[in-house]
């Protein structure tokens, strides 16, 4: 491991200290500041914590949580301490902050927050960076289009490839283990294998971070294999 990340990371993670700079920090119970290898190749990002986060203190540890580490062990064959995740805000944002329904964090929050996020992926500098859903996949690229539009599409962020996929709690709303969506996500994740193994020539429809459409989705091929569980 690169000790001069790591040592960088945990830097970041005493600067942000005991947060007060947006309104989150009134609701919350811990800081969810992100967790995995500071070396990954791969970094994940959502929109931020929720319930079991929000006590664990530790990202995508919930049901969204179990079927993120499905795709990461079962799908790409990476132990989850091998990639880093995070979110874009780091407290649980929730409806009414009332700490019942969890929402997207607003633009205030992520703005506030966004900044910490940006840090950790200038420290990392992942070969590539997977967005979870439309918040995250908002404030990395500015993009208008919604995740429907452009999950599987390359985009670039600071010089680092983006692949916009489905966040795995709409997937677990939308069906689960039935959902079609899951084989939206393993496209989506076959494609970031590609490029890891150096297989993937997509460079040429690489789109700067203002999120211009890159080329139009591949047509879609029956794929027999979609591993269990994602
Ligand atoms: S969400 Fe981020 S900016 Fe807001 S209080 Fe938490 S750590 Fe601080």
């Amino acid at each position: 491991m690169d000790g001069n990340k790591a040592k960088l990371i945990e830097e970041l993670r005493a600067e942000i200290g005991d947060c007060r700079r947006c309104k989150l920090s009134a609701t919350r119970t811990t800081i969810v500041f992100g967790e995995g290898n500071p070396d990954a190749r791969v970094m994940f990002i959502g929109e931020g914590p929720g319930k079991d986060e929000d006590i664990q203190g530790r990202p995508f540890v919930g049901r969204a949580g179990v079927l993120l580490t499905a795709i990461i062990e079962k799908g790409m064959k990476m132990r989850r301490e091998d990639v880093y995740i995070a979110n874009v805000v780091k407290c649980r944002p929730t409806v009414d902050m009332a700490f019942v329904r969890d929402r997207p964090p607003d633009e205030e929050e992520a703005a506030a927050c966004g900044v910490f996020l940006k840090k950790q992926i200038d420290i990392i500098r992942p070969e590539v960076i997977v967005t979870l859903g439309n918040p995250s996949t908002k404030f990395l690229l500015g993009l208008k289009e919604g995740i429907t539009r452009v999950h599987g599409r390359w985009f670039v962020y600071e010089g680092i490839p983006v692949l916009p996929t489905y966040h795995p709690s709409f997937v677990l709303r939308n069906g689960g283990d039935a959902s079609p969506l899951k084989k939206d996500v393993w496209e989506d994740i076959k494609k970031v294998l590609a490029r890891l193994a150096g297989e993937d020539n997509a460079s040429a429809a690489l789109q700067t971070r203002n999120g211009s459409a890159s080329e139009p989705p591949e047509e879609k091929k029956d794929e027999e294999y979609i591993p269990t569980l994602f």
